[in-house]
């Protein structure tokens, strides 16, 4: 299992440098992941945490999310009890009623087990719904985390396994040896290694750039609503138009509006009243329900929508990993970069999301 004393160091203590870190420490390497801030203090933090590998995406990269999925039960056994994955499903009524049929039929065809409710079978799952649809998408292989709780608890894997983690040392620039990256110039001084992963999210392009990489990003801003701890109320995570909700373990339902991203909202405090409203009149017995605070999040997407892992062209010595989705493919891109980095592998699924596309234009 040991990587012949390598020391990686790996920037960005969201749950994608947190997954690296651990997967590298239980391979062997030594490392030491790096944070200006606390751990999941970004993206991460801000996250809604669906895990999920449906809905209008091209068969390679539903192919990697699956991986994801399945990385997640794996990882739940190893870091016993400290991770944990509502394995709820996910009920969807917020669709185009003509892409149903297509959808359900090509992920059949995929092995995905999307199946269409009628309202009773929905009232069945989640009987606290005041409106349910008359009819919804149920994927029943997904799930939902506390994206901070699996952080954390992927860092305490790490540190358990030997990592170091450094919080409060900010990342200014790269050390370069005849195009290979030696180390880091960071606000603790130099420090050397035979690896650097960057995972800095929306900041990894301007670090990049450092390296003469331009990373296309799009920064798309999302807001959430966290509540005060409830009762079970509910087990799915639920996308209806406007309303996309969810209950954590520790019994907050957080919610949103869109997917999408849009326009950060003038009073984001507003906008969680407005939220928590709309979730007292969505479900019975949440009258007592009240809001705890409001997350504004950057999704760090690279200009494709598809992740962004691996190498970049013309540089040895450093890999980047950027991307949407990152908690549904955080185990499963830990796992694969600690393969790539210490045995120098290269894995088939990633090929299609590699830095050096957006250096060939
Ligand atoms: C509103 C919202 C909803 C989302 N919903 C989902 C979802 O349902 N399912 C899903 O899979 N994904 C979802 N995502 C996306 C997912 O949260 C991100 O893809 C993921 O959190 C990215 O993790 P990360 O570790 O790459 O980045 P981050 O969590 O942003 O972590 C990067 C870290 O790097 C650190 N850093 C940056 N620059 C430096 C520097 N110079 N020196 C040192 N440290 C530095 C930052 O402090 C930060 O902690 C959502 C995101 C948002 C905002």
């Amino acid at each position: 299992m040991s990587q012949g004393g390598q020391h990686v160091i790996v920037v960005g203590a969201g749950i994608l440098g947190a997954s690296i870190a651990y997967h590298l420490a239980w391979r062997g390497a030594g490392v030491t992941l790096l944070d200006r801030g606390p751990p999941a203090g970004e993206a991460t933090g801000a996250s809604f945490a669906w895990i999920n590998a449906s809905f209008r995406n091209p068969r390679p990269y539903y192919d990697l999310r699956m991986v994801g999925l399945q990385e997640y039960r794996r990882l739940e056994a190893e870091l016993a009890g400290r991770l944990v994955v509502t394995w709820g499903g996910g009920l969807n009524w917020d669709l185009e009623e003509d892409e149903i049929a297509p959808l359900v039929r090509q992920h059949a065809g995929w092995g995905y087990d999307l199946r269409i409710l009628g309202r009773e079978e929905i009232l069945a799952l989640e009987p606290r719904l005041t409106a349910p649809p008359a009819r919804a998408v149920f994927s029943a292989c997904e799930g939902a985390l506390d994206p901070v709780a699996a952080t954390e608890a992927l860092l305490a894997g790490a540190e358990a396994l030997g990592a170091e983690i450094k919080i409060g040392c900010e990342v200014s620039d790269f050390l370069l040896n005849q195009g290979r990256v030696v180390g880091l110039q960071t606000a603790a001084g130099k420090l050397e290694a035979d690896h650097v992963v960057l995972a800095a999210g929306v900041a990894s392009a301007g670090l990049a750039a450092g390296l003469g990489f331009d990373l296309p990003l799009r920064s798309s801003p999302g807001l959430l609503v966290h509540s005060r701890p409830m009762p079970p109320l509910l087990g799915r995570v639920i996308e209806s138009p406007g309303l996309h909700m969810k209950q954590d373990p520790d019994g907050r339902i957080v919610a949103g509006t869109s997917f999408g991203g849009g326009p950060v909202p003038n009073d984001p405090e507003a906008e969680g009243r407005r939220l928590i409203a709309r979730i007292k009149s969505a479900l019975s017995g949440s009258d007592g329900l009240e809001m705890e605070r409001v997350t504004l999040g950057l999704r760090p997407i690279p200009a494709d929508g598809r992740p962004a892992v691996g190498p970049l062209p013309g540089l040895t010595g450093l890999y980047l990993a950027v991307m949407h989705s990152g908690i549904t493919l955080a185990p499963a891109i830990g796992r694969f970069a600690a393969m790539e980095i210490l045995d120098g592998a290269e894995v088939e699924l990633l090929a299609p999301f590699r830095p050096a596309r957006f250096a060939a234009g």
